[in-house]
């Protein structure tokens, strides 16, 4: 554990101020994963638990991921834009600032008598009166899970969400970002109750066959560069709308694009309303954040997300061009990507 630098309490202190709260919303992140959605209602089953009223909201008035609907509660979150009630505590999890936050859920933030972070994204500055920010965490549910056992709240249901957003986070506990600890708080996750079989299926065996098709239009435009280091791939509007796709179904296009042996960094890009959506994947210790924040994006070392307005095949060349720049001044400073082999 290394709590980042704008991290100003305790996860008691947390504990203690929303026990003395009421009328909790708990926000997420633009895009919800499961991890964000895993976080939101293993924390509202907790404080409804201790009796509290509590909201989790979104923010945006999309639907969730087919897969993380399963969630017990999934169905109650609501759109922040619609949500007219008291903010006693706004909780915001998996998500360190407003821009990820949306501004129809910076509303209640503002409106909040008091504003808490919870999060494992490690940004220059936190937005909330209590932060509480661990990049070490596997997954922002983890977190929740340890301030759900302060709470005295570890049950079946708080164990079932938190679980969820551990095992996506971790990519079923193989990203580098899997842990002794992981391992250890999901087995605790486990003796609650939580059913790892019925998580992964829910989640990763529920495709559709819009998915499967788009799979198909990937590894047809899947392009190498970096000798054969970087693997880039997209899809855009029209291919949605012809298969019926949704987003969602895109979702695991860029662990396909990984799984490649060679393969060091993956990036997916799908076009979207607001521009073109790119997802970075790290499969060594290449820091895909730095890079993602070249188009103001973020995220984890090997996981990373940015928008650029560019179009989708000046938006590829360009990533190309970055790329190949980066892995040659990486070859002239002599210190290539650590391989899985390397480490074994
Ligand atoms: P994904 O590729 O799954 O959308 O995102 C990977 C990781 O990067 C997630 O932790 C997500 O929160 C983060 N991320 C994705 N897009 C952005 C972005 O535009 N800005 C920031 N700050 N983080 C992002
Ligand atoms: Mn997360």
């Amino acid at each position: 554990m290394a709590l980042s630098p704008q991290t100003n309490t305790t996860l008691e202190r947390v504990a203690q101020v929303l026990r003395d709260s009421d009328n909790v919303v708990i926000a997420g992140h633009v895009s919800p994963d499961g991890d964000c959605v895993g976080s939101q209602l293993a924390l509202m089953h907790a404080l409804r638990g201790l009796g509290k009223t509590v909201t989790c909201t979104k923010a945006k008035d999309d639907a969730l991921d087919a897969g993380i609907c399963y969630l017990p509660g999934a169905d109650e979150i609501v759109y922040a834009g619609s949500f007219k009630g008291r903010v006693g505590a706004f909780v915001a999890v998996d998500v360190p600032n407003a821009d990820r936050m949306m501004p129809a859920q910076w509303k209640l933030h503002e409106k909040a008598a008091v504003t808490i972070t919870v999060d494992h994204h490690e940004v220059p500055e936190c937005v909330a009166e209590y932060n509480y920010v661990d990049p070490d965490s596997t997954s922002a549910s983890l977190l929740v899970w340890k301030l759900a056992g302060l709470l005295g709240q570890q049950t079946k249901v708080v164990a079932q969400c938190a679980y969820t957003g551990l095992m996506t986070d971790s990519g079923s506990f193989r990203n580098q970002n899997t842990n002794v600890e992981s391992f250890q708080l999901a087995a605790q996750m486990l003796e609650a109750g939580a059913d790892p079989n019925y998580a992964a299926t829910s989640v990763f065996q529920s495709r559709s066959m819009a998915s499967v098709k788009l799979q198909g239009l990937v590894v047809d435009r899947l392009t190498f560069a970096c000798d054969g280091q970087f693997a880039i791939s997209w899809l855009n509007q029209e291919d949605f709308d012809r298969l019926g796709a949704t987003k969602a179904d895109a979702e695991n296009m860029i662990d396909i694009l990984r799984s490649i042996q060679g393969v060091r960094v993956a990036c997916m890009l799908r076009e979207q309303d607001t521009g073109v959506r790119g997802s970075y994947r790290a499969k060594d210790h290449t820091d895909v954040r730095a890079m993602a924040m070249k188009h103001h994006g973020g995220g984890h070392r090997a996981a990373a997300g940015f928008t650029t307005r560019k179009p989708m095949d000046l938006a590829v060349s360009r990533l190309i061009a970055e790329w190949e720049e980066f892995f040659a001044a990486e070859a002239a400073e002599g210190k290539a990507g650590e391989s899985a082999a390397d480490r074994a």
